[in-house]
């Protein structure tokens, strides 16, 4: 699944390279650093995610070819960087699982926020955002449209008109979350919107009215693991025995997206999965279970699946682990993801919709992404088919270099 993967000539929808570069060390992927990401002496490329790139002079751009930056963003999109980090965690994570149905609710957060304090100190990407991506996907898309004479034409990241997109996900934990769904469901369409709901198949009781109502509804019925019982990764048995349950729960609920229970992946793994999508990777996140993220605020090919990464900061996160509103992270992540026509894609548990200001928030996130008229508000499946089928659709896209500063005009 690694073997020539090349996520930035997919992203822009060029044609690959035959040489594939091969990442060494975790010390050859240059960090941006205050804001800048330095591959040399030359002119600066403004990226979209606000990070200046100091590109090599014309005559040392060989150095930095458009393989590096092919084996660099796989590295970040594989979290090839978090490989040791996981292995090491897991073993710890498995034990947590097994006692956690024995621990009182309040002494989990307590193991979480210690679990989440020890992350973020060694955490390779920034939170809520990092712009490393961006930065070495425009930074690709520059020195190819230098190549070629500083025009081109490349894959539209969204349907004529819009600037980004936006998907409203759900997790329903437990029987509390499922109690919630419909008031939630009429606060979105209150809005103008339509959400996905991801039921977990075999932990709680489900409510087979419920689901039936909201898909009649115009919403979309997700599966969110069989037991979330945190084993499904464990081992290849495990495995290949769940796949065959979520094939089972995928017809009977007509389901085509899945999200991982607790965000668990594995990268080699995931192309399995019997979905359109999925949706389990966050772009940046070191408080999940497994931290780390993909890098990309936008969708990308895992074999046949559409991966919808998880842009926005989790409610869990904000309202339980750090015990902050939600609002103020969320508003600067939104600005953050329409600046680089990313994919916002955020995720509210029914079950964490215990208090008026949990509401607030939300419902003051849903006024805010209403006003946005570029944005694509749908849900996850239509974003998933549109990314699977807009290879042939394009826009003209053009370098503007001067001597000292480049920027990519689109449209
Ligand atoms: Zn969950």
């Amino acid at each position: 699944m690694m073997e020539g993967l090349q996520p930035l000539a997919a992203l822009w929808g060029l044609p690959g390279r035959a040489g594939q570069a091969s990442l060494k060390e975790e010390n050859d992927l240059p960090r941006p650093f205050n804001g800048r990401l330095r591959l040399g002496a030359g002119p600066v490329l403004e990226s979209s995610g606000g990070v200046a790139v100091d590109l090599p002079r014309a005559t040392e751009r060989g150095a930095i070819s458009l393989e590096t930056l092919e084996a660099w963003s796989t590295y970040l999109m594989t979290e090839a960087y978090a490989t040791r980090t996981v292995r090491s965690t897991s073993r710890v994570l498995r034990a947590y699982y097994r006692v956690r149905p024995f621990l009182p609710r309040q002494l989990q957060i307590v193991l979480r926020r210690m679990h989440a304090r020890a992350r973020t100190g060694r955490s390779y990407l920034t939170w809520p955002i990092d712009g490393t991506f961006v930065a070495l996907a425009e930074t690709f898309l520059a020195l190819f449209l230098e190549s070629i004479g500083g025009e081109g034409q490349v894959a539209r990241r969204w349907p004529p008109g819009f600037r980004g997109a936006l998907v409203l996900t759900h997790d329903v934990e437990g029987v509390e979350g499922q109690r919630r769904c419909s008031d939630l469901a009429d606060l979105e369409a209150k809005n103008g919107f339509k959400s996905s709901f991801n039921f977990v198949a075999e932990r709680y009781p489900l409510d087979r009215d419920l689901m039936l109502e909201l898909q009649a509804r115009g919403f979309e019925i997700g599966v969110h693991g069989i037991k979330h019982d945190g084993r499904k990764f464990s081992t290849r048995a495990i495995y290949e025995e769940r796949l065959k349950a979520l094939t089972l729960y995928r017809d009977a609920w007509k389901s085509v997206g899945f999200r991982s229970p607790a965000t668990h992946r594995r990268w080699e793994w995931m192309h399995e999965l019997p979905f359109e999508y999925d949706s389990s990777f966050p772009d940046t996140d070191p408080y999940e279970p497994i931290p780390g993220g993909c890098g990309t605020p936008w969708p990308f090919m895992l074999g046949d699946l559409v991966e919808l990464p998880i842009t926005m900061p989790q409610d869990h996160t904000l309202w339980e682990i750090l015990g902050t509103g939600a609002l103020t992270t969320w508003r600067a992540k939104l600005k953050w993801l329409l600046g680089c026509q990313g994919l916002i894609n955020i995720i509210v548990h029914p079950d964490y919709l215990t208090t008026k200001s949990r509401w607030a928030d939300y419902e003051a996130f849903l006024r805010d992404v209403r006003e946005e008229t570029t944005l694509w508000a749908t849900l996850p499946r239509d974003v998933a088919r549109w990314w699977r089928m807009r290879s042939g659709d394009r826009e003209a896209v053009r370098l503007d270099a001067s001597e000292t500063v480049w920027k990519l005009i689109f449209g």
